[in-house]
């Protein structure tokens, strides 16, 4: 059977990832993976048990038990059998997820669980260790990024388009948070991967993006372009 191919886009959040890791898995008609609905399914579970978030041993236990499916195409997560689509996106889980995140053995389940999924299809995967540690021999890598203040600014936009209130100020605060807890952990920390290419997605539109990641897909792959057509 051929090598399946893996694109890995990494990037801290709010630089455009998953808009443009779904787009990309549509255009080359791979499988779309967000590795962060993985986390977050992992960070709900063990909210909804009361799971103490420095319980390292009880989050590997579930990490490892929970039973997480991504909706091929689209951004569906079930977890355990349930749909999760909504209720992993809140500020709440996005930190329950950040956190259970750092913990070892919790990263150890989510790499066996993602490296399976793309031994069966080629796929377009994005998180922040996907090519530094999942797929560190990935022929695709992209570190996805923008300034802070673009990405606070896109986060309160999404806020607004679904009638909700969300200062920019706030939500930067939540953003470096975010950053500084990912970046500096010890096991597989938020970093860009030595043979990643950088795009800056802040002056760029999705479109913008978009094509400059298939131009990447295109050099790095001797096949993509029969995919990425
Ligand atoms: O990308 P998203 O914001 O959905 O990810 C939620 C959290 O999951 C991140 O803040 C990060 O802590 C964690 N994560 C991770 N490794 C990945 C993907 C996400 O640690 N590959």
């Amino acid at each position: 059977m051929s090598k399946r191919i893996v694109v890995a886009i990494d990037g801290p959040s709010g630089a455009g990832k998953s808009t443009i890791a779904r787009r990309l898995a549509g255009r080359l008609g791979f499988l779309y993976i967000d590795t962060g609905a993985m986390y977050r399914a992992v960070g709900l579970w063990a909210l909804q048990l009361r799971v103490n978030l420095s319980d390292m041993h009880r989050l590997e236990q579930l990490a490892r038990e929970a039973r997480i499916e991504l909706g091929p195409g689209d951004s569906t997560v079930f977890l355990n059998g349930e749909d999760i689509s909504e209720a992993i996106r809140t500020q709440e889980i996005a930190d329950a997820a950040s956190r259970a995140s750092a913990v070892p053995g919790v990263r150890r389940a989510m790499v066996e669980k993602q490296r399976e999924m793309a031994s069966r299809a080629n796929v377009v995967m994005e998180g922040r260790d996907i090519g530094t540690v999942v797929f560190p021999g990935a022929p695709v890598k992209i570190y996805l990024d923008a300034t802070p203040e673009v990405r606070a600014g896109r986060r309160v936009k999404e806020l607004h388009e679904k009638g909700l209130d969300a200062h920019v100020d706030e939500i930067a605060g939540q953003i470096r948070e975010r950053d500084r807890r990912d970046s500096t952990r010890a096991d597989s920390p938020l970093m860009q991967a030595h043979d990643a290419v950088y795009v800056d997605s802040s002056g760029l539109d999705i479109g913008e993006v978009e094509e400059a990641i298939l131009r990447i897909v295109r050099d790095r792959t001797s096949n993509g372009k029969d995919h990425a057509s």
